[in-house]
């Protein structure tokens, strides 16, 4: 139900971030917006989603 998505962080750094169940917001709060330029694949994952991730799938085993 949760996709990944590769966008920026605030600094412009490529990085996946989790979507929402909407698929339009991220699970941290950044902006989800087209990825500007070219499809480059990020190697690294946003933290706070991460975390938001890994608490929403604790919730739902429980
Ligand atoms: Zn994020």
């Amino acid at each position: 139900m949760h996709e990944m998505w590769c966008g920026t962080d605030t600094s412009g750094e490529p990085m996946w971030h989790v979507l929402t169940a909407d698929k339009d917001l991220t699970l941290c709060g950044v902006e989800k917006r087209e990825e500007p330029g070219g499809r480059e694949k990020a190697d690294r994952h946003c933290l706070p989603c991460m975390k938001a991730f890994q608490a929403a799938m604790a919730s739902m085993k429980s």
